[in-house]
């Protein structure tokens, strides 16, 4: 049963929004062909035709497939040969696998601030923080919205680093026309079930470098050369490998997501063009050369003293008992002890603090699958907590 509304009446939504993750016909007959043909792991053809159909789909040559995002992002900046005495530049508001992946290579993260439109990571803090001992950036596609990749990779030219990018939320998101995972060195990306193709898990590593997709690949595949023996290992490695059955799944999530990006992408202009109508409630800005956007999540900037509340936290907890899904997001990486006494930490992160303690309010992805009607409510949603709430 639905709590009753915090600022009193009928709840504005008393249905639930599409569910998610979804599977139709494609993703089960993909999967009994997996059951019934095999192989179930190495050596599956749907393994690699995954790979190689999500690769072309942005616009690398080269797909590797692992078991999350999270190694993903390690592997990665182990193929980059990254490791002890490196810093490597990543953003403060962003998911903890963007950190400890680097803090887990052996290398430091150095922490910068986002930019306050957009929250992804600010090129002017990149070009603050660079040392000597700066070799990697990492740009996170947050949202599903890239990164200025002009300002990073500006940075990249003029410092010779090397740019991984984690689109984790970023499957079928642009930068001038070009996809995301394919304009840094490297792009890690995940399937866990909240993201907008999944598998429940999984991951994959995105390159247009041959020699780095090899490297990748025998990294995720417990050091082996693709050309030796199963126990020739030559160099050291893990055991990161997708099986044949997420494979499957994949191809066909992928298959339907154009479709499902469009209507995020249609959704998504919609609430930004009616909630920036209310008093007190920004949108965060999709810049021009974000040619494609990716929602996985609608962020919205709110002023919670105009709504009446004195926390973000309880104006989540009003949204949510009007029956609309959405959460507080993320607290900075540094705000984690663990992660802070490993890293480098500027002086001050403005933008990602009000981000993370003042203003920020995530939608899921799937809202935005939802009808016109279902995008109404969420607007009728806002209007209500705000009526009576002059200041
Ligand atoms: C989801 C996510 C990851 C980690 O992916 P997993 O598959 O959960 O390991 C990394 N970075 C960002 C920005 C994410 O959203």
């Amino acid at each position: 049963m639905q709590k009753p509304a915090i600022r009193g009446g009928e709840p504005v939504r008393k249905r639930p929004f599409p569910s998610w993750p979804f599977s139709g016909d494609d993703e089960v007959r993909e999967v009994l062909e997996v059951l019934r043909e095999g192989p179930w792991s190495a050596g599956s053809p749907k393994i690699k035709l995954f790979e190689e159909e999500f690769a072309s789909f942005h616009h690398a040559k080269y797909g590797v497939a692992c078991t999350s995002g999270s190694t993903a992002l390690f592997v990665s900046l182990k193929a980059l040969g990254i490791g002890l005495g490196d810093e490597v530049i990543v953003p403060s508001y962003t998911f903890l696998a963007t950190a400890t992946a680097v803090i887990d290579a052996g290398a430091t993260p150095v922490i910068v601030d986002v930019d306050p439109d957009t929250y992804n990571i600010s090129p002017e803090a990149v070009g603050r923080a660079i040392t000597n001992k700066t070799r990697c950036v990492v740009p996170v596609h947050l949202a599903g919205c890239p990164a200025d990749m002009d300002g990073v990779m500006e940075h990249a030219e003029a410092h010779g680093l090397r740019v991984l990018e984690d689109a984790a939320q970023a499957h079928g998101a642009e930068w001038g026309g070009r996809r995301v995972g394919s304009i840094g060195d490297l792009g890690a990306f995940s399937f866990y079930q909240s993201k907008n193709m999944t598998a429940g898990e999984g991951g994959i590593i995105t390159s247009n470098d041959e020699e780095l997709a090899l490297l990748a690949r025998s990294l995720v595949n417990v050091g082996r050369d693709v050309k030796k023996g199963w126990y020739e290992h030559v160099r050291y490695g893990w055991n990161f490998r997708m099986t044949a059955l997420q494979a499957a799944v994949l191809r066909a999530q992928l298959r339907k997501l154009p479709e499902l990006n469009r209507r995020r992408m249609e959704s998504a202009a919609y609430l930004d063009k009616h909630l920036s109508e209310i008093d007190g409630v920004r949108p965060l800005s999709r810049p021009p050369k974000a040619t494609a956007h990716s929602y996985h999540l609608y962020i919205t900037r709110v002023d919670v003293r105009r709504f009446g509340f004195s926390t973000k936290e309880e104006f989540v907890k009003a949204l949510n008992a009007e029956g609309i899904p959405c959460n507080a997001g993320y607290r900075t990486l540094q705000s984690y002890p663990f992660i802070a006494e490993k890293s480098r930490i500027p002086a001050s992160t403005p933008h990602a603090d009000k981000a993370s303690r003042e203003e920020a309010v995530w939608i899921p992805q799937y809202v935005l699958l939802g009808s016109r009607d279902d995008l109404e409510d969420v607007v009728e949603a806002f209007e209500k907590l705000r009526s009576g709430n002059a200041g």
